[in-house]
């Protein structure tokens, strides 16, 4: 009987600190959108949002699961890390897409960016160029319930023909120069916001738009991504 009222114990405050956490968390995700994301400019709805819905702790290595709304990237691993999440938010903003809209995403990593876009567009499909982390995206999604994103292991620079074209294009590693397959894997009408520059220079941030042959581009703002590696 003792034994039993120990279990019943247990288990009770196992199911209360799990709640404390997730009220937690769900306080800090509300502060950081507020805060970090419309106190900056932020104000497309679909996108804040998302930033309020997608569980960023989630996302996160243990260790940094504290860290996880701060104003800050996180290193997720094999040298590459999960982007600011202001930085998130106005890549999903200047993409300016909708409900009903197909988005490919260069540079998985954890898979943070492919969720926040699932919350709203159709269809998410996302390459990343390290297995591991690739798999372990797929593992994260598929139990989150993320049933609009597909999950490709290869190098992005080729794009995802399949499944082209695209309504919006987000890279979100460093390239050197805008990979000529994505631009011709956008459809008329859609956008891409890439970083381009070198890993030791400054990076710009760029909006490029896709009008029949015409190619705008336009500089948003400096940036600091991982390189774009190649295989
Ligand atoms: N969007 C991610 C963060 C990405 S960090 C998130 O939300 O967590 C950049 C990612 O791009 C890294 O995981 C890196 O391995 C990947 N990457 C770099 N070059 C690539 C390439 N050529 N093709 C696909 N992925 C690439």
């Amino acid at each position: 009987m003792q034994k039993q009222l120990i279990l019943f114990f247990i288990l009770k405050v196992g199911i209360l600190s799990s709640l404390f956490c997730q009220v937690k968390y769900e306080q800090e995700r509300t502060n950081m959108v507020k805060s970090q994301i419309e106190a900056r400019g932020i104000n497309d709805e679909n996108t804040l949002n998302a930033m309020k819905a997608v569980e960023r702790h989630l996302f996160v290595p243990a260790t940094y699961k504290s860290n996880a709304y701060k104003d800050r990237p996180l290193p997720i691993g094999y040298g590459q890390t999960i982007s600011q999440p202001y930085i998130v938010a106005y890549m999903t903003e200047m993409l300016n897409v909708r409900e009903g809209d197909t988005i490919l995403e260069i540079g998985t990593g954890s898979g943070y960016q492919a969720a926040v876009l699932a919350e709203f567009v159709s269809q998410v499909y996302t390459i990343e160029i390290v297995d591991e982390l690739g798999l372990a995206a797929k593992e994260r999604l598929k139990s989150l319930k993320y049933n609009n994103v597909d999950i490709k292991i290869a190098d992005g620079y080729y794009g995802w023909d399949e499944h082209a074209p695209f309504d919006g294009i987000v890279v979100t590693a460093a390239s050197e120069y805008i990979p000529p397959p994505l631009i011709s894997q956008l459809k008329d009408g859609g956008r891409m916001i890439i970083p381009v520059g070198s890993l030791f220079n400054v990076q710009t941030l760029m909006l490029i738009t896709k009008t029949g042959d015409d190619i705008k581009t336009t500089n948003l703002m400096y940036v600091r991504f991982v390189p774009f590696t190649r295989k």
